[in-house]
């Protein structure tokens, strides 16, 4: 798309321009926190203007964008309420309606189906789902991921996933694509998410020193002295997916090469070498920890 306005100014927006905006309006709607978004030329028109001011454009959902073409929502307020949501930290907000029931989580290529708590790290789930019978109730998804520092960057809050923007360096929604980014530049969390699938490509939750590690189709969960690492595994009807302890206090992951991180003697080789689908039914799928090897149910 190469539009253009009177001035020669395309209406394309460089993206270093972009990335100023999304941080001055904390990566969401700078009224109400909410994605998607568009970028919005604020005082000067984009058929008007000469040049992409970041100073003068805006993060804008679809409903305020609409408030402030009808002129209910007026130029001053809307720069009242960037102010305001850059000084409070205020979350982004992405509300999913409804989840379908055959609902399924991607974790790094590793599939499991939505069924209570899917992966719990000392005893707390990243992900927990309201279990409901009735075929006509969405199913409600809640939960906390954080980045390699343990600081938590997205919270699911019942299908309601809220970025937390004071530990962000950046957050790119690119249609149904949502990427994290830290301070430094390295990715925090990357998904796509519908109301069929959350597909996540890139992880790295810890909490002291256990981990959940995903990246490049394989997964790898543990703590700094047991592990296991998973390609193409699928998981079915388990109340516990998968549950990882942490041994230490703290781990600095920083600088951690995950590929040479130790793991499980059976699970990970098996997994890893052979890239094989499972199939496993119980009330749990393995446990790793310290004190315990793997244990499938
Ligand atoms: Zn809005």
């Amino acid at each position: 798309m190469s539009e253009t306005n009177r001035y020669g100014l395309s209406r394309d927006i460089p993206s270093s321009v972009k990335k100023q905006v999304r941080q001055a309006c904390s990566f969401g709607c700078v009224v109400c926190g909410q994605i998607p978004y568009d970028y919005d030329h604020l005082r000067i028109p984009f058929a008007d203007a000469r040049e992409h001011d970041p100073d003068d454009i805006v993060l804008l959902c679809d409903a305020c964008h609409r408030r402030k073409t009808a002129h209910i929502l007026s130029t001053d307020m809307i720069l009242l309420a960037m102010k305001h949501r850059t000084a409070a930290q205020s979350p982004t907000r992405f509300k999913l309606s409804a989840l379908k029931h055959d609902f399924c989580v991607s974790w790094a290529g590793n599939l499991i189906e939505a069924n209570k708590n899917v992966i719990l790290v000392d005893g707390v789930p990243i992900l927990s789902f309201a279990p409901t019978d009735n075929p006509l109730e969405p199913i409600l998804i809640s939960g906390s991921f954080s980045d390699r520092y343990g600081n938590v960057v997205c919270e699911i809050d019942q299908n309601e996933f809220l970025a937390k923007s004071a530990s962000l360096g950046d957050l790119t929604v690119v249609s149904n694509r949502f990427t994290f980014r830290m301070p430094d530049g390295k990715i925090a969390l990357q998904y796509s998410l519908s109301d069929s699938i959350l597909d996540i490509k890139d992880i790295f939750h810890t909490k002291n020193d256990a981990y959940v590690y995903g990246k490049n189709g394989r997964l790898q969960v543990g703590n700094l002295f047991r592990g296991a690492a998973l390609e193409n595994c699928e998981f079915y009807a388990c109340d516990i997916a998968i549950s990882v302890a942490s041994t230490v206090e703290r781990l600095d992951f920083s600088n951690v090469d995950m590929s040479r991180f130790p793991f499980g003697e059976a699970v990970g080789n098996v997994h890893s070498k052979n890239a094989v689908a499972i199939r496993i039914r119980g009330n749990a799928a393995f446990n790793v920890s310290s004190t315990m090897r793997y244990e499938w149910a």
